[in-house]
């Protein structure tokens, strides 16, 4: 099974807190991206080893500034280079402004058969704080013309730990979602990364983060609101309907081979990581002389072990000690289970019909936990 990604790195306006590749520079750099893109395809053609692909996902950036020609065009290089299977899913994302009942319409006649909507939030005054270009009125019409014109694989992004956000807002967020029943929701805390305007706020002490009790209660909330309406919570920020779980993102999880596309794209192929330069004009040239810009990452065992423990504890199906002696040997489990000990004594982490998994408290601290049962240093190396 493999993946391909495509970073569209254009977008209309710069979210507040956004650290992904994004120029709003579309019109001066959209032929020259689309031409770079079908070369890449062409350069890189073997990098999958002529394995069919599963699942297509168009991210950004904002894919749905692209106008359909520009698509289908991009859809059609595609299927002349891979072999793409005919169930394959393939997402887009999309701003709900972007969504227009004209625009679903063309969609529909491409290879597009599920929608990956950046709502944030229901409530106006957070979307003017994220600096979003959409309303929530504009959000729910979005999701309303999705159906209408036939997309139902439909996820919505959410985003919460707003700076003064009350737990009540949040709460009447979750209820919006709910009442709108998306098959798929990913919901995130929201970080302050550097070299975003919201990292700069609260440096500048302009904003103030909500405090950690508030953060968990509201991710509790998240939990349990989505449990009781009957959705898997599948991967710490992710939760599905019964057979709506993101096949392409459940691929990288599982240590599927994917091929990343376009300026900042990662691409994994088993043995190596590579990731393409992040800004666009050196992308382009690249493209244009053939000589593609990327750094690249041999794996070692080391970082294998790394990417499965992180990777599986963040799922719902945990680390099965059969399956990682397989992968990495028994010194390997021992290492885990050594590690894991003092939390599952916390109660942090439980062994769950013999696979091993964070507990809902685990969750909240998942980040402690996980980087404790890593493989840091030749001290601490399991005999693989
Ligand atoms: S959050 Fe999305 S729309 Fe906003 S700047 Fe980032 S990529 Fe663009």
């Amino acid at each position: 099974m493999a993946g391909i990604y495509i970073h569209v790195p254009f977008c209309r306006q710069r979210c507040l807190y956004c650290d992904f590749f994004s120029t709003t520079q579309l019109r001066q750099h959209k032929e020259d991206y689309l031409s770079a893109i079908s070369r890449e395809m062409e350069l890189r053609r073997n990098y999958l080893g002529g394995e069919t692909i599963q699942t297509l996902y168009l991210g950004g950036g904002t894919p749905s500034l692209l106008a359909a020609a520009d698509l289908e065009r991009l859809f059609k290089t595609l299927d002349h280079i891979f072999p793409i299977a005919h169930d394959a899913e393939v997402t887009m994302e999309a701003n709900p402004d972007d969504l227009t009942p004209a625009y679903l319409r063309t969609l529909r006649a491409l290879p597009v058969n599920r929608l990956s909507i950046g709502i944030q939030s229901f409530d106006d005054e957070e979307l003017r704080f994220l600096h979003r270009r959409h309303d929530s009125r504009r959000a729910i019409e979005a999701l309303e013309a999705c159906r209408e014109a036939g997309f139902e694989n439909l996820s919505i992004d959410l985003i919460f730990g707003l700076p003064g956000q009350a737990l009540a807002r949040w709460a009447s967020n979750l209820k919006e979602a709910l009442r709108l029943d998306v098959p798929h929701i990913s919901a995130y805390g929201l970080t302050y990364e550097k070299h975003t305007t919201l990292y700069r706020l609260l440096q500048a002490g302009r904003l103030q983060a909500v405090d950690e009790a508030l953060f968990l209660e509201m991710f509790s909330l998240l939990m349990e609101r989505m449990e009781t309406a009957g959705y898997e919570h599948y991967e710490i920020s992710n939760f599905a309907r019964p057979g709506r779980r993101s096949r392409h993102n459940s691929s990288y999880w599982t240590g599927d081979k994917y091929l990343g596309l376009g300026p900042a794209a990662h691409s994994y192929d088993g043995g190596s990581r590579q990731w393409n330069v992040s800004a666009l004009l050196p992308y382009l040239s690249g493209m244009a002389e053939a000589k593609p810009v990327f750094e690249k990452e041999i794996l070692t065992p080391q970082s294998l072990y790394n990417d499965y423990v992180l990777t599986r504890l963040r799922r719902c199906e945990g680390i099965s000690p059969t399956d990682l002696v397989i992968r990495f040997g028994k010194g390997a489990l021992s290492y885990c289970m050594e590690q894991a000990a003092p939390y599952l004594k916390r109660g942090l982490l439980t062994e769950k019909g013999g696979t091993l998994h964070l507990t809902r408290e685990g969750i909240f601290l998942a980040d402690e936990v996980i980087s404790d049962l890593l493989w840091l240093d030749s001290a601490t190396k399991p005999e693989v």
